[in-house]
């Protein structure tokens, strides 16, 4: 049975309705972010190299108010993060510095308030409540720092520089949640816009919305709901390799190599170290051309660039799994389809399909019969949108 996901105003609601549970009053500022889909340039942001990121109608919504003296409080309304959901903190003053504590997700808020580019803070009491989904690879944490970001511009204004915003609640993330991720989550959260792809030039920051509003056309997003436990350590592994990797071509970053040059250099690298580089080169000139090809409605060289993104990180940079290739490849028998692969970090999480409107209900069904993994969350969406979701969204078993 097809449900919706839910609109804005409603998770704005449910985000109130526990605040007034929760502190007895209504929220005075009510914000939200989007989580966000990667259509092609994977593992290349951290390489400054280019993404084609688009934002999601999946939100991140915080709502609340300023508090008479240092003290924060937060709960967050989502069940899937670790006990405590209700955490307070005292706002430092003086400069000093907000250091990460338990719960882990709590750390994501540190970290903002951390990384804020105006001072003095005030104390606040706030919710959290969201639709994307966490550890789907759709940005929930990015969509979480941008809303707190954005909530505390609220309380105290800062000079509004977007995109030194994403760069501080990317900070936060590094510092933090002790992830060291590129920029790309964090500036689509900041400038996504409605019926948009953004190409973003990971180097300069520059930022070129490409129009998506084709009404033919359909972003298939699907969740495998697995998300392996690996992820943690193989994350900065993959970032390592890179640098190793253009260390020994002697480029500051793999944006600057050819593949001719990496070719030279084969004998003085080992081989995973090799594939690596070779997936982020290839996949930096995937991601422009393919951004040229939606603009002029090239679709299907667009599926081809995805499918070839796809093979890329499943067998260069080993970051797919079993899971994700099976409904990649269910997706690539659905006729209307024109390309598919794995999107975010990977080792689970979801994968994106760009297929014709039509296909759009064979497609669910296939990849809901066909993969033995498929299972769960699917989201339709086309034009920056996500107008419907079909199945529950179960707990992802580890391993
Ligand atoms: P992704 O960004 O792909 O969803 P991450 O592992 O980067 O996955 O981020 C997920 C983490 O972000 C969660 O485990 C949690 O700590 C935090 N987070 C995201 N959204 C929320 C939320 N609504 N409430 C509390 N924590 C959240
Ligand atoms: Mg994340």
């Amino acid at each position: 049975m097809a449900s919706r996901v839910p609109a804005v105003s409603e998770v704005v609601e449910e985000a109130r309705r526990l605040f007034e549970q929760n502190f007895g009053s209504r929220p005075e500022v009510e914000v939200c972010a989007p989580g966000r889909v990667n259509l092609i340039g994977e593992h290349t942001d951290y390489n400054d190299g280019f993404v084609l990121p688009m934002a999601l109608a999946l939100v991140t919504v915080v709502v609340g108010t300023r508090d008479a003296g240092r003290s924060v409080t937060i709960v967050t309304a989502n069940e899937d993060v670790a006990e405590p959901r209700r955490v307070e903190f005292q706002m430092p003053n003086d400069g000093s510095p907000l250091s990460p504590g338990q719960p882990g997700w709590a750390n994501y808020v540190r970290g903002v308030v951390q990384h804020y580019r105006a001072s003095p803070l005030p104390g606040f009491k706030a919710v959290i409540a969201s639709t994307v989904p966490l550890g789907g690879g759709l940005s929930s944490s990015a969509s979480l720092e941008v809303a707190m970001y954005t909530f505390l511009q609220q309380l105290q204004p800062d000079d509004g520089d977007p995109v030194a915003k994403a760069v501080a609640c990317q900070q936060a993330e590094h510092t933090h949640a002790g992830v060291p991720c590129g920029i790309m989550d964090q500036l689509v959260a900041v400038l996504g816009r409605k019926a948009h792809a953004l190409l973003i030039d990971c180097r300069s920051m520059e930022v070129t919305p490409v129009p998506l509003s084709d009404p033919s056309l359909v972003i298939l997003i699907t969740n495998s709901n697995v998300r392996h436990s690996l992820t943690g350590s193989e994350y900065p592994t993959r970032r390592k390799q890179c640098m190793e990797a253009a260390s020994v071509l002697g480029k500051g970053s793999l944006r600057d190599a050819t593949l001719e040059e990496l070719e030279g250099a084969r004998g003085r690298m080992d081989e995973v170290t090799y594939s690596r580089a070779r997936h982020v080169i290839q996949e930096i000139q995937r991601t422009v051309r393919g951004s040229e090809a939606l603009k002029r409605g090239s679709y299907q060289e667009f599926g081809k660039l995805m499918v070839e993104s796809h093979n890329s990180l499943r067998d260069l940079y080993e970051v797919s799994c079993r899971e994700l290739d099976e409904l990649v490849l269910a997706a690539l028998e659905v006729d209307g389809v024109f390309g598919s692969r794995m999107t975010g970090g990977g080792f689970g999480g979801c994968t994106v399909t760009l297929l014709q409107a039509h296909a759009v209900d064979r497609a669910i069904l296939h990849m809901k019969t066909t993969g033995r993994y498929a299972t769960g969350l699917l989201l339709a969406g086309s034009s920056g949108a996500v107008p419907r979701a079909e199945g529950g969204h179960r707990r992802r078993p580890q391993g």
